[in-house]
């Protein structure tokens, strides 16, 4: 097996080791971190998954990149201890599936990034008997992934910033109720403010000392596990060897759709991946023209998660089509447009159509989908209409739905009457004590909390 590097987007800093990637999180250069190769499987290897269970298909996933890192027991355990929840696949109708990825601790697919990436960051601390303080910013989902999956970890702190007014009690509640090493700051203000804060803090030469890091999606540290459920499906559902998978993903910031590609580079047959937005439609506009506009402000939808107006990993995915897109969204080089438009498919979803598909889905097959997945489904049956000839009763697709039903109570009583039971991560919530700071939506202010508390 090869030992994998990681360049930079932007071509201007060192190559760099996984650990330096993940403990960085965002190169100096202001680029994303990329493999400079992506490693595969053969087919035997991937028809070997079949047999396996999911945390040992991540093993094999994550060995790939990182067997001169971290020895094969080490990583064993990570994952083994990471993913001990279910992945269940729903069949929906014929050869049409919905996998489920809201089964983790905080009911959304971000624990499977946030769970291993944690683990792995606590893995390469305590070798070097080092701290960091984890700064994040939330408009919901990633805030309390990241405060679960940390937890508890002894080298590491958590700041999560979120918008008071722009979250649902739930999710605050998620937050806000677990206290140790995780601290909650509510801000009177839009999560572009609390995003703004966190950047300063860490071009803030001053607070150097408190080793800061970074948790979202920019960190590579959390694409490798977003490979993993994509060959678990396909291992699970796949009648041949000689089949191949239609995937349609709900994007946002575009890490779990970059998930799905690093695993078509790694051998898994996929023949289209589908991706499907709110009425963000900066990427769809872009597949069809070739030009990029970002969208700013952002649009608030239903699929509040998803309202990115120019997703962090799309430089990520230009670089892999052979381009080159800075951190602001110019585009330096030009990807492959052509291989780029035969292997995606991008499609947008209105708030209108995505409440339409939750009662839609409801209705015809008693499929209970949130807005998030909702406009995965949506983007899935648009293709399947307007291309014919792959919707064929043996064609297999396999849509996400990215987080529970339960999460978003008064959404689905307006459209299908009734409440989504909870799982049982999200019960007892409502008793448990809350416990958060609020600082005043200033720099100066966040960075004084931060001197005086750490
Ligand atoms: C974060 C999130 C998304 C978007 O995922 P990206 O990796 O940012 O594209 C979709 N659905 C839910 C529920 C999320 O929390």
């Amino acid at each position: 097996m090869k030992n994998i590097k990681f360049y930079s987007t932007n071509l201007k800093a060192e190559v760099v080791d996984f650990k330096s990637a993940l403990l960085k999180g965002l190169a100096p250069d202001k680029g994303l971190y990329m493999p400079q190769e992506i490693p595969s499987f053969t087919k035997e290897e991937i028809s070997k998954f079949s047999q396996m269970e999911y945390y040992e298909i991540a093993f094999e996933v994550g060995r790939k990149f990182l067997h001169d890192q971290i020895p094969n027991a080490d990583l064993k355990a990570i994952v083994k201890d990471a993913y001990n929840y279910e992945i269940p696949l729903e069949k929906v109708y014929d050869r049409k599936y919905v996998m489920r990825l809201d089964q983790g601790p905080t009911a959304s697919f971000k624990d499977f990034a946030a769970r291993m990436m944690g683990r792995l960051m606590q893995y390469y601390l305590d070798k070097v008997n080092r701290e960091l303080l984890i700064l994040t910013a939330t408009s919901g989902d990633t805030g309390s992934a990241i405060a679960n999956a940390f937890y508890g970890l002894d080298n590491i702190k958590v700041v999560v910033l979120f918008p008071e007014k722009e979250v649902t009690n739930r999710q605050r509640k998620q937050m806000t109720t677990l206290g140790k090493n995780i601290q909650i700051i509510g801000l009177d203000a839009k999560f572009d403010d609390c995003q703004y804060l966190v950047k300063e803090a860490f071009s803030d030469s001053e607070l150097d000392y408190l080793s800061l890091s970074s948790a979202n999606s920019i960190n590579i540290g959390r694409l490798i596990p977003q490979i993993v459920y994509y060959f678990y499906a396909f291992a699970r559902l796949r009648k041949s060897d000689e089949e191949e998978v239609i995937f349609s993903v709900p994007s946002g910031n575009f890490g779990d759709m970059m998930g799905g590609m690093f695993a078509k580079q790694m051998g898994l047959p996929i023949k289209k991946f589908i991706i499907a937005t709110n009425e963000n439609d900066e990427f769809s506009t872009f597949v069809k023209t070739g030009n990029y506009d970002k969208i700013d402000p952002s649009k608030n939808c239903l699929s509040s998660a998803m309202n990115v107006g120019h997703p962090s990993n799309i430089s990520r995915l230009i670089a892999l089509y052979n381009g080159v897109m800075n951190e602001t969204g110019d585009i330096i080089n030009p990807p492959d447009m052509n291989k780029l438009r035969e292997d995606i498919y991008s499609t947008s979803i209105t708030d209108e159509e995505t409440k339409n598909m939750i009662a839609e889905a409801y209705e015809l097959h008693e499929l209970l989908l949130e807005p998030h997945g909702s406009v995965g489904w949506a983007g899935l049956q648009r293709f399947l209409q307007k291309y014919h000839e792959f919707d064929t009763e043996d064609q297999l697709c396999i849509s996400l739905e990215t987080a529970h039903p339960a999460k978003f109570p008064e959404q689905i009583r307006d459209i299908l009457d009734f409440d989504p039971k909870l799982p049982s991560s999200l019960e007892g919530l409502e008793e448990r004590e809350e416990s958060y700071d609020k600082v005043l939506n200033n720099y100066e202010e966040f960075k004084k909390y931060l001197v005086n508390n750490y």
